[in-house]
């Protein structure tokens, strides 16, 4: 189990009407930002044996030019071994990815790129907020591909309020014309605190109706499968084994991560640690030679567990219960046997070589299976 590091760019030009992310809208605060992060990083130093996953995300990395990315991944190498294999993953937003950001971005050594897609129909778009068009979509996926980048995810929302399933297969369809090694294709959540969130609250908009959200889900899994791409968790399909996110997979079994920056969040062992969620107090604190910890929890034994199952039902490789027992002292099926078998004649799961996998409506039932 090799850690892997994520750092948080927390800027982005404007705020999307739905996203609970932490990020602000003054970039001006973004070169004391890395001053912070290279202190953070030092503070690190010689605390982990080996990394193999390097992931920028925010917030908006492709809002730093290419003179900072470097400056940050230059500190990475400095204080943080990294395995030679490292997949070094950065978000970018379409609008900041002309010929010569993509360019300087495959210059830097990032070997695969995210891009936040969401949509390929311009009404979608403009409903969600975003800074960029379909065109600008299209061109930033051609400039990615031009400047020799042969590890793409594309990123795309649905159920989104006035979609109906045609914009939706639309939007798909064009996305798979481009061949990208990976997509990510999450449902819209209307969290508390945004201004979605607020407008719904206040009754001037309705969510999307279950049946049709059920629909997206199945006739996402099915074209996306029947077109050569493996649904190997809740929202993520790669384009092959070899093509699913490395660093993302860490998050779903428990491996260890070190995360950077603004309310990032760490793991380790059972311990789970997280940063302020203020980049003023993140900066604050780094120039004090404090850690900026906003809070750390140990795990017990029981939320480990609660926390294997929840996340092993959400991925299609699913969990292996000889290796489940021996991590958790939980015999999935002594404990849970006849649950488990109705399960599996719901079609929910499968059991075979002692593996519990979620089938396609599971993964679609999955944040509740582990509560059955
Ligand atoms: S660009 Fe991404 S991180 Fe920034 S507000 Fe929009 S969804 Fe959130």
């Amino acid at each position: 189990m090799v850690p892997g590091i994520y750092i948080h760019i927390p800027f982005c030009l404007s705020k999307c009407g739905y996203c609970d992310f932490y990020s602000v809208t003054s970039t001006e605060k973004i070169s004391p930002f890395i001053k912070s992060l290279l202190k953070e990083m030092e503070m690190y130093h010689g605390c982990f044996s080996r990394f193999d996953t390097l992931y920028l995300g925010g917030g908006t990395p492709s809002l730093l030019d290419s003179a900072q990315i470097e400056e940050i991944i230059d500190g990475i190498r400095k204080h943080f071994p990294l395995s030679a294999d490292t997949e070094v993953t950065i978000e970018a937003n379409p609008g900041d990815l002309s010929r010569e950001a993509a360019e300087s971005l495959f210059k830097t050594g990032i070997n695969r790129i995210s891009i936040g897609i969401q949509s390929f129909d311009e009404h979608i778009l403009s409903f969600l907020g975003r800074r960029h068009s379909s065109i600008d979509a299209i061109s930033a996926i051609e400039h990615i591909r031009n400047a020799g980048f042969d590890n793409m995810g594309l990123d795309l929302i649905y159920g989104v309020l006035g979609q109906n399933m045609e914009s939706w297969m639309n939007t798909l369809r064009k996305a798979l014309s481009f061949r990208p090694e990976h997509l990510s294709c999450y449902q819209l959540t209307i969290e508390p605190s945004t201004p979605l969130g607020i407008q719904y609250r206040a009754g001037e908009i309705d969510p999307p109706d279950e049946d049709l959200l059920y629909d997206f889900f199945m006739r996402t899994s099915e074209l996306l499968e029947a077109s050569g791409y493996s649904h190997y968790e809740v929202s993520n399909f790669a384009r092959g084994d070899e093509c699913m996110s490395k660093h993302n997979r860490k998050y779903w079994d428990h491996t260890p991560y070190l995360g950077l920056g603004p309310a990032a969040h760490s793991f380790y062992g059972n311990r789970r640690w997280w940063n302020h969620r203020c980049v003023d107090r993140y900066i604050e604190e780094i120039n004090k030679g404090i850690p900026p910890i906003e809070k750390s929890e140990i795990l017990t034994r029981e939320q480990l567990r609660l926390e294997a199952l929840y996340l092993g039902l959400r991925t299609k490789m699913g969990i292996d219960m000889e290796e489940f027992s021996k991590q958790n002292g939980c015999d999935l099926l002594d404990e849970k046997g006849a649950l488990l078998r109705t399960m599996e004649q719901e079609g929910l799961i499968t059991i075979t070589d002692n593996r519990l996998c979620p089938t396609r409506s599971g993964l679609l039932v999955s944040d509740s299976l582990p509560l059955l």
